[in-house]
Protein backbone atom coordinates (compact mmCIF):
# COMPACT_ATOMS: atom_id res chain seq x y z
CA UNK A 1 0.00 0.00 0.00
CA UNK A 2 1.44 3.25 -0.79
CA UNK A 3 0.54 6.85 0.18
CA UNK A 4 -0.87 9.39 -1.98
CA UNK A 5 -1.31 13.07 -0.79
CA UNK A 6 -2.42 16.32 -1.95
CA UNK A 7 -2.42 19.64 -0.49
CA UNK A 8 -4.06 22.86 -0.85
CA UNK A 9 -2.24 24.55 -3.63
CA UNK A 10 -0.86 28.57 -2.75
CA UNK A 11 -3.39 31.09 -3.45
CA UNK A 12 -4.18 32.33 -6.25
CA UNK A 13 -4.46 28.82 -7.41
CA UNK A 14 -7.85 27.05 -7.29
CA UNK A 15 -7.26 23.60 -8.74
CA UNK A 16 -6.30 20.75 -6.87
CA UNK A 17 -4.00 17.79 -8.09
CA UNK A 18 -6.57 15.01 -6.79
CA UNK A 19 -10.58 14.97 -6.96
CA UNK A 20 -12.78 12.78 -5.42
CA UNK A 21 -13.29 10.52 -8.40
CA UNK A 22 -9.44 9.97 -8.46
CA UNK A 23 -9.57 9.24 -4.74
CA UNK A 24 -12.30 6.54 -4.96
CA UNK A 25 -10.10 4.65 -7.64
CA UNK A 26 -6.97 4.84 -5.64
CA UNK A 27 -8.54 3.49 -2.33
CA UNK A 28 -10.21 0.92 -4.51
CA UNK A 29 -6.91 -0.01 -5.62
CA UNK A 30 -5.32 -0.53 -2.38
CA UNK A 31 -4.18 3.01 -1.34
CA UNK A 32 -4.47 5.07 1.50
CA UNK A 33 -4.99 9.02 0.44
CA UNK A 34 -4.64 12.08 2.23
CA UNK A 35 -6.44 15.34 1.43
CA UNK A 36 -4.68 18.65 3.13
CA UNK A 37 -7.86 20.44 4.71
CA UNK A 38 -10.29 22.62 2.68
CA UNK A 39 -7.75 21.42 -1.29
CA UNK A 40 -10.39 21.39 -3.37
CA UNK A 41 -12.80 23.87 -1.43
CA UNK A 42 -11.95 26.81 -4.50
CA UNK A 43 -12.59 23.87 -6.88
CA UNK A 44 -16.12 23.01 -5.92
CA UNK A 45 -14.50 20.01 -3.71
CA UNK A 46 -15.71 19.93 -0.39
CA UNK A 47 -13.88 17.88 2.41
CA UNK A 48 -16.70 15.62 3.05
CA UNK A 49 -17.00 14.60 -0.66
CA UNK A 50 -13.37 13.08 -0.11
CA UNK A 51 -14.05 11.51 2.98
CA UNK A 52 -16.68 9.79 1.54
CA UNK A 53 -14.40 8.22 -1.51
CA UNK A 54 -12.13 7.46 1.52
CA UNK A 55 -9.76 9.73 1.73
CA UNK A 56 -8.32 10.94 5.20
CA UNK A 57 -8.39 14.61 5.37
CA UNK A 58 -5.31 15.91 6.93
CA UNK A 59 -4.47 19.36 8.85
CA UNK A 60 -1.11 19.14 7.50
CA UNK A 61 0.77 17.15 5.02
CA UNK A 62 3.67 15.30 6.97
CA UNK A 63 5.73 15.16 4.00
CA UNK A 64 8.62 13.14 5.62
CA UNK A 65 5.85 10.10 5.54
CA UNK A 66 3.92 9.85 2.56
CA UNK A 67 5.12 8.10 -1.06
CA UNK A 68 3.90 10.36 -3.33
CA UNK A 69 2.66 13.75 -3.50
CA UNK A 70 0.24 15.28 -6.33
CA UNK A 71 0.05 18.87 -7.10
CA UNK A 72 -0.50 21.43 -9.29
CA UNK A 73 1.60 24.42 -8.99
CA UNK A 74 5.61 23.86 -8.84
CA UNK A 75 6.42 22.81 -5.04
CA UNK A 76 8.21 26.17 -3.28
CA UNK A 77 11.88 25.48 -1.55
CA UNK A 78 10.02 24.89 1.91
CA UNK A 79 7.37 21.65 1.07
CA UNK A 80 10.71 20.05 -1.13
CA UNK A 81 12.97 20.05 2.05
CA UNK A 82 10.72 18.38 4.23
CA UNK A 83 10.24 15.18 1.89
CA UNK A 84 11.25 12.14 1.85
CA UNK A 85 14.74 11.03 0.31
CA UNK A 86 12.94 8.77 -2.26
CA UNK A 87 9.14 10.07 -2.50
CA UNK A 88 7.88 11.05 -5.43
CA UNK A 89 5.90 14.40 -6.68
CA UNK A 90 4.22 14.42 -9.83
CA UNK A 91 2.73 17.64 -11.15
CA UNK A 92 3.86 20.58 -12.88
CA UNK A 93 7.10 21.07 -11.17
CA UNK A 94 9.02 24.40 -12.87
CA UNK A 95 11.24 22.17 -15.03
CA UNK A 96 13.07 25.33 -16.22
CA UNK A 97 13.71 26.59 -12.60
CA UNK A 98 17.26 25.29 -12.42
CA UNK A 99 17.05 26.12 -8.54
CA UNK A 100 13.95 24.32 -7.53
CA UNK A 101 15.39 21.49 -10.01
CA UNK A 102 18.43 21.81 -7.76
CA UNK A 103 16.72 21.94 -4.54
CA UNK A 104 14.75 18.64 -5.71
CA UNK A 105 17.52 16.41 -6.79
CA UNK A 106 19.51 17.34 -3.13
CA UNK A 107 16.02 16.51 -1.16
CA UNK A 108 16.86 12.89 -3.15
CA UNK A 109 12.72 13.38 -4.32
CA UNK A 110 11.62 11.51 -7.67
CA UNK A 111 10.05 14.73 -9.39
CA UNK A 112 8.04 14.06 -12.24
CA UNK A 113 7.36 16.92 -14.41
CA UNK A 114 4.59 17.04 -16.24
CA UNK A 115 6.25 19.69 -18.60
CA UNK A 116 8.42 16.70 -19.94
CA UNK A 117 6.01 14.20 -20.59
CA UNK A 118 6.88 12.73 -24.22
CA UNK A 119 3.68 14.06 -26.51
CA UNK A 120 3.55 10.75 -27.81
CA UNK A 121 -0.32 8.86 -28.02
CA UNK A 122 0.82 6.71 -25.47
CA UNK A 123 0.98 9.46 -23.20
CA UNK A 124 -2.35 11.39 -23.91
CA UNK A 125 -4.09 10.17 -20.86
CA UNK A 126 -1.28 11.71 -18.73
CA UNK A 127 -1.15 14.99 -20.68
CA UNK A 128 -1.80 17.51 -18.58
CA UNK A 129 -0.43 20.46 -20.98
CA UNK A 130 -3.25 19.42 -23.33
CA UNK A 131 -5.66 18.87 -20.77
CA UNK A 132 -5.52 22.45 -18.97
CA UNK A 133 -5.02 23.88 -22.32
CA UNK A 134 -8.22 22.37 -23.48
CA UNK A 135 -9.99 24.48 -20.60
CA UNK A 136 -7.53 27.37 -21.41
CA UNK A 137 -8.68 27.57 -24.98
CA UNK A 138 -12.20 27.36 -24.39
CA UNK A 139 -11.97 30.21 -21.37
CA UNK A 140 -10.71 32.38 -23.45
CA UNK A 141 -13.02 32.63 -25.92
CA UNK A 142 -15.95 33.20 -23.70
CA UNK A 143 -13.52 36.00 -21.78
CA UNK A 144 -13.98 37.64 -24.97
CA UNK A 145 -17.55 37.13 -25.63
CA UNK A 146 -18.49 38.40 -22.85
CA UNK A 147 -16.77 41.45 -23.12
CA UNK A 148 -17.46 42.25 -27.07
CA UNK A 149 -20.11 44.38 -27.53
CA UNK A 150 -21.38 42.59 -30.51
CA UNK A 151 -23.25 38.80 -30.87
CA UNK A 152 -20.48 36.03 -31.80
CA UNK A 153 -23.46 34.33 -34.27
CA UNK A 154 -25.20 35.80 -37.51
CA UNK A 155 -28.54 37.00 -36.83
CA UNK A 156 -31.11 37.29 -39.44
CA UNK A 157 -34.10 39.11 -38.00
CA UNK A 158 -37.20 41.23 -38.47
CA UNK A 159 -35.13 44.06 -37.26
CA UNK A 160 -32.37 43.62 -40.00
CA UNK A 161 -29.23 41.03 -40.35
CA UNK A 162 -26.81 41.51 -37.97
CA UNK A 163 -23.37 39.83 -39.58
CA UNK A 164 -21.05 37.08 -37.29
CA UNK A 165 -18.09 38.16 -35.41
CA UNK A 166 -14.81 37.80 -36.77
CA UNK A 167 -12.27 36.45 -34.66
CA UNK A 168 -8.75 35.66 -35.53
CA UNK A 169 -6.46 32.72 -33.44
CA UNK A 170 -2.58 32.65 -33.12
CA UNK A 171 -1.00 29.92 -31.94
CA UNK A 172 -2.89 26.62 -33.57
CA UNK A 173 -2.15 24.11 -30.18
CA UNK A 174 -4.24 22.61 -28.45
CA UNK A 175 -5.29 25.83 -26.96
CA UNK A 176 -5.92 27.48 -30.31
CA UNK A 177 -7.65 24.43 -31.55
CA UNK A 178 -9.78 24.81 -28.50
CA UNK A 179 -10.64 28.29 -29.04
CA UNK A 180 -11.28 28.30 -32.84
CA UNK A 181 -14.03 25.23 -32.05
CA UNK A 182 -15.23 27.35 -29.37
CA UNK A 183 -15.27 30.55 -31.90
CA UNK A 184 -16.94 28.25 -33.69
CA UNK A 185 -19.76 26.96 -32.14
CA UNK A 186 -20.27 30.59 -30.99
CA UNK A 187 -21.18 31.38 -34.30
CA UNK A 188 -18.04 33.46 -35.59
CA UNK A 189 -16.02 33.13 -38.30
CA UNK A 190 -12.51 32.35 -37.76
CA UNK A 191 -9.68 32.44 -38.88
CA UNK A 192 -5.71 31.26 -37.56
CA UNK A 193 -2.55 31.22 -37.53
CA UNK A 194 0.94 29.00 -36.98
CA UNK A 195 4.21 28.59 -37.68
CA UNK A 196 4.20 24.49 -37.71
CA UNK A 197 3.28 23.43 -41.15
CA UNK A 198 1.08 20.95 -39.70
CA UNK A 199 -0.97 23.37 -37.91
CA UNK A 200 -3.24 24.34 -41.38
CA UNK A 201 -4.69 21.27 -41.56
CA UNK A 202 -5.35 21.19 -37.93
CA UNK A 203 -7.24 24.53 -37.80
CA UNK A 204 -9.61 23.60 -41.08
CA UNK A 205 -10.65 20.55 -39.47
CA UNK A 206 -12.02 22.40 -36.54
CA UNK A 207 -13.75 24.99 -39.26
CA UNK A 208 -11.25 28.39 -39.34
CA UNK A 209 -9.61 29.74 -42.21
CA UNK A 210 -5.75 29.57 -42.45
CA UNK A 211 -3.87 32.40 -42.48
CA UNK A 212 -0.79 31.79 -44.97
CA UNK A 213 2.46 34.27 -43.90
CA UNK A 214 4.88 32.91 -46.10
CA UNK A 215 7.10 30.96 -44.01
CA UNK A 216 9.15 28.75 -45.31
CA UNK A 217 7.72 25.37 -43.20
CA UNK A 218 11.57 24.76 -41.40
CA UNK A 219 11.21 28.38 -39.94
CA UNK A 220 8.62 27.32 -37.80
CA UNK A 221 9.57 23.54 -37.40
CA UNK A 222 11.68 22.34 -34.33
CA UNK A 223 11.58 19.07 -32.55
CA UNK A 224 8.95 16.97 -30.58
CA UNK A 225 6.33 18.52 -32.37
CA UNK A 226 6.89 22.00 -30.97
CA UNK A 227 7.71 25.25 -32.52
CA UNK A 228 10.84 27.00 -33.09
CA UNK A 229 11.64 30.41 -31.84
CA UNK A 230 11.17 32.67 -35.41
CA UNK A 231 14.00 34.85 -36.50
CA UNK A 232 13.73 38.46 -36.26
CA UNK A 233 13.34 38.71 -39.81
CA UNK A 234 10.78 35.39 -40.24
CA UNK A 235 8.67 37.53 -37.08
CA UNK A 236 8.72 40.53 -38.61
CA UNK A 237 6.97 38.91 -41.94
CA UNK A 238 4.60 36.95 -39.96
CA UNK A 239 3.85 40.56 -38.03
CA UNK A 240 3.53 42.18 -41.62
CA UNK A 241 1.06 39.05 -43.05
CA UNK A 242 -1.08 38.93 -40.09
CA UNK A 243 -1.67 43.02 -39.36
CA UNK A 244 -4.50 43.46 -41.80
CA UNK A 245 -6.32 40.37 -40.79
CA UNK A 246 -6.31 41.67 -36.77
CA UNK A 247 -7.38 45.10 -38.22
CA UNK A 248 -10.44 43.40 -39.71
CA UNK A 249 -11.01 41.42 -36.78
CA UNK A 250 -13.21 41.65 -33.99
CA UNK A 251 -11.80 39.42 -31.46
CA UNK A 252 -8.07 38.53 -31.35
CA UNK A 253 -7.42 35.52 -29.32
CA UNK A 254 -3.54 34.72 -28.85
CA UNK A 255 -2.21 30.93 -27.61
CA UNK A 256 1.33 31.17 -29.28
CA UNK A 257 4.17 29.29 -26.65
CA UNK A 258 7.76 27.62 -27.57
CA UNK A 259 8.61 25.40 -24.45
CA UNK A 260 10.60 26.54 -22.03
CA UNK A 261 11.08 30.23 -23.46
CA UNK A 262 9.09 33.25 -23.03
CA UNK A 263 5.97 33.37 -25.13
CA UNK A 264 6.33 34.97 -28.43
CA UNK A 265 5.24 38.85 -29.19
CA UNK A 266 3.19 38.26 -32.66
CA UNK A 267 0.78 41.54 -31.87
CA UNK A 268 2.76 44.86 -31.75
CA UNK A 269 0.38 48.41 -29.80
CA UNK A 270 -0.38 49.57 -33.14
CA UNK A 271 -1.76 45.78 -35.00
CA UNK A 272 -3.87 46.31 -31.92
CA UNK A 273 -4.25 49.90 -31.90
CA UNK A 274 -5.86 49.36 -35.99
CA UNK A 275 -8.63 47.10 -34.83
CA UNK A 276 -11.81 48.84 -34.78
CA UNK A 277 -13.33 50.33 -31.41
CA UNK A 278 -14.99 47.87 -29.18
CA UNK A 279 -12.81 45.07 -30.40
CA UNK A 280 -11.16 42.60 -27.79
CA UNK A 281 -7.58 41.16 -27.91
CA UNK A 282 -7.41 38.01 -25.49
CA UNK A 283 -3.67 37.12 -24.71
CA UNK A 284 -3.75 33.13 -23.01
CA UNK A 285 0.48 33.54 -22.91
CA UNK A 286 -0.11 36.74 -20.81
CA UNK A 287 1.83 35.69 -17.97
CA UNK A 288 4.47 33.96 -19.53
CA UNK A 289 5.75 36.86 -21.66
CA UNK A 290 2.97 38.03 -23.74
CA UNK A 291 2.03 37.20 -27.29
CA UNK A 292 0.40 41.21 -27.46
CA UNK A 293 2.43 44.01 -26.19
CA UNK A 294 0.73 46.00 -23.16
CA UNK A 295 -0.88 43.11 -22.05
CA UNK A 296 -0.80 42.41 -18.25
CA UNK A 297 -1.87 38.95 -16.49
CA UNK A 298 -5.54 39.22 -15.00
CA UNK A 299 -5.65 42.74 -16.33
CA UNK A 300 -8.00 44.41 -18.54
CA UNK A 301 -5.96 47.52 -20.55
CA UNK A 302 -7.66 49.79 -23.00
CA UNK A 303 -5.90 51.30 -25.39
CA UNK A 304 -6.94 54.42 -27.67
CA UNK A 305 -7.74 52.74 -30.97
CA UNK A 306 -6.00 54.49 -33.85
CA UNK A 307 -8.55 56.70 -35.39
CA UNK A 308 -8.27 58.28 -31.49
CA UNK A 309 -12.03 57.52 -30.99
CA UNK A 310 -12.84 54.57 -28.54
CA UNK A 311 -10.94 51.92 -26.92
CA UNK A 312 -9.59 48.02 -27.66
CA UNK A 313 -9.50 45.90 -24.92
CA UNK A 314 -6.71 43.76 -24.25
CA UNK A 315 -7.37 40.96 -22.16
CA UNK A 316 -4.30 39.06 -19.85
CA UNK A 317 -5.73 35.99 -18.84
CA UNK A 318 -3.04 35.00 -15.44
CA UNK A 319 -4.47 31.32 -15.73
CA UNK A 320 -7.09 30.28 -17.53
CA UNK A 321 -7.36 26.55 -16.19
CA UNK A 322 -8.11 28.03 -12.62
CA UNK A 323 -10.65 29.80 -13.90
CA UNK A 324 -12.70 26.96 -14.58
CA UNK A 325 -10.95 24.72 -11.94
CA UNK A 326 -13.67 21.91 -11.35
CA UNK A 327 -13.36 20.49 -14.92
CA UNK A 328 -9.51 21.49 -15.25
CA UNK A 329 -9.05 19.14 -11.48
CA UNK A 330 -10.91 16.35 -12.80
CA UNK A 331 -8.87 16.01 -15.75
CA UNK A 332 -5.57 16.83 -14.14
CA UNK A 333 -6.40 14.57 -11.48
CA UNK A 334 -7.13 11.84 -13.89
CA UNK A 335 -4.24 12.44 -15.53
CA UNK A 336 -2.18 12.27 -12.18
CA UNK A 337 -4.03 8.78 -11.76
CA UNK A 338 -2.88 7.23 -15.01
CA UNK A 339 1.03 8.59 -14.22
CA UNK A 340 0.36 6.51 -11.13
CA UNK A 341 -0.40 3.41 -12.57
CA UNK A 342 3.07 3.67 -14.79
CA UNK A 343 4.88 3.72 -11.30
CA UNK A 344 3.04 1.12 -9.09
CA UNK A 345 3.40 -2.15 -9.73
CA UNK A 346 1.63 -4.88 -6.95
CA UNK A 347 1.06 -2.08 -4.25
CA UNK A 348 4.67 -0.59 -4.32
CA UNK A 349 6.84 2.19 -6.51
CA UNK A 350 8.86 0.67 -9.16
CA UNK A 351 9.99 3.88 -11.50
CA UNK A 352 11.42 2.12 -14.61
CA UNK A 353 13.38 4.32 -16.96
CA UNK A 354 13.16 1.80 -19.79
CA UNK A 355 9.54 3.39 -19.79
CA UNK A 356 10.10 6.47 -22.17
CA UNK A 357 7.41 8.61 -20.56
CA UNK A 358 8.91 7.68 -16.48
CA UNK A 359 12.19 8.57 -18.30
CA UNK A 360 10.93 11.49 -20.13
CA UNK A 361 9.01 12.95 -17.31
CA UNK A 362 11.01 12.31 -14.26
CA UNK A 363 14.00 15.22 -13.62
CA UNK A 364 15.45 14.23 -10.02
CA UNK A 365 15.68 10.87 -9.11
CA UNK A 366 17.77 9.62 -6.24
CA UNK A 367 19.45 12.94 -5.95
CA UNK A 368 20.81 12.75 -9.84
CA UNK A 369 19.79 16.14 -11.99
CA UNK A 370 18.22 14.00 -15.01
CA UNK A 371 17.99 17.29 -16.69
CA UNK A 372 21.86 17.65 -16.45
CA UNK A 373 23.15 14.24 -15.90
CA UNK A 374 23.84 11.82 -19.00
CA UNK A 375 21.14 8.97 -19.60
CA UNK A 376 21.40 5.98 -17.71
CA UNK A 377 22.55 2.89 -19.96
CA UNK A 378 19.77 1.52 -20.05
CA UNK A 379 17.22 4.72 -20.92
CA UNK A 380 15.86 4.54 -24.45
CA UNK A 381 16.06 6.96 -26.26
CA UNK A 382 15.28 10.26 -23.99
CA UNK A 383 12.29 12.40 -25.57
CA UNK A 384 13.27 16.06 -27.08
CA UNK A 385 14.31 18.77 -24.82
CA UNK A 386 11.91 21.38 -25.23
CA UNK A 387 14.05 24.13 -23.26
CA UNK A 388 17.06 23.69 -25.90
CA UNK A 389 15.14 24.36 -29.69
CA UNK A 390 14.74 27.22 -31.51
CA UNK A 391 16.73 29.76 -32.10
CA UNK A 392 16.29 33.51 -31.69
CA UNK A 393 19.37 34.16 -34.20
P1 LIG B 1 2.28 25.03 -27.23
O1 LIG B 1 1.41 25.37 -26.07
O2 LIG B 1 3.70 24.73 -26.99
O3 LIG B 1 2.22 26.24 -28.27
C1 LIG B 1 0.96 26.70 -28.76
C2 LIG B 1 1.07 26.93 -30.24
O4 LIG B 1 1.82 28.12 -30.48
C3 LIG B 1 1.78 25.80 -31.00
O5 LIG B 1 0.90 25.27 -31.98
C4 LIG B 1 2.97 26.51 -31.62
O6 LIG B 1 3.30 25.99 -32.90
C5 LIG B 1 2.47 27.93 -31.71
N1 LIG B 1 3.50 28.94 -31.92
C6 LIG B 1 4.73 29.04 -31.37
N2 LIG B 1 5.37 30.13 -31.84
C7 LIG B 1 4.51 30.75 -32.69
C8 LIG B 1 4.59 31.91 -33.48
N3 LIG B 1 5.68 32.67 -33.50
N4 LIG B 1 3.53 32.24 -34.25
C9 LIG B 1 2.40 31.48 -34.26
N5 LIG B 1 2.27 30.36 -33.52
C10 LIG B 1 3.32 30.00 -32.75
O7 LIG B 1 1.64 23.88 -28.11
P2 LIG B 1 0.79 22.62 -27.65
O8 LIG B 1 -0.63 22.98 -27.61
O9 LIG B 1 1.41 22.07 -26.43
O10 LIG B 1 1.03 21.66 -28.88
C11 LIG B 1 2.35 21.48 -29.39
C12 LIG B 1 2.38 20.34 -30.38
O11 LIG B 1 2.18 19.10 -29.72
C13 LIG B 1 1.30 20.41 -31.42
O12 LIG B 1 1.86 19.94 -32.61
C14 LIG B 1 0.27 19.45 -30.95
O13 LIG B 1 -0.53 18.96 -32.00
C15 LIG B 1 1.16 18.39 -30.37
N6 LIG B 1 0.49 17.59 -29.35
C16 LIG B 1 0.62 16.23 -29.41
C17 LIG B 1 0.01 15.46 -28.44
C18 LIG B 1 0.12 13.98 -28.44
O14 LIG B 1 0.30 13.40 -29.48
N7 LIG B 1 0.06 13.38 -27.30
C19 LIG B 1 -0.72 16.04 -27.42
C20 LIG B 1 -0.82 17.43 -27.41
C21 LIG B 1 -0.19 18.19 -28.37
Amino acid sequence: MITVAAPREPQPETRVALVPETVRSLVRAGHRVLIEKGAGVAASYPDSQYTEAGAQIVNGIDLATIDVLAHVTPLPATAIERMRQGAVTIGLAGPYDGERVAALSAAGVTAMSFERLPRTSRAQSMDVLSSQALTAGYRCVLEAAIRLPRFFPLAMTAAGTVPPAKVVVLGIGVAGLQAIATAKRLGATVSANDIRPDSAEEARSVGATFIDVGLDSAEGTGTGGYARALGDDAATRQQAALAPHIAEADVLITTAAVPGRAAPRLVTHDMVAAMRPGSVAVDLAASTGGNIEGSKPGADVAITSATGEGTVTIVGLASAPSDLPTDASRLFSKNVENVLKLIVTEGEIAVDFADDIVAGMTITHAGVNRLEAPAEPETPTEPAAPADEGTDA
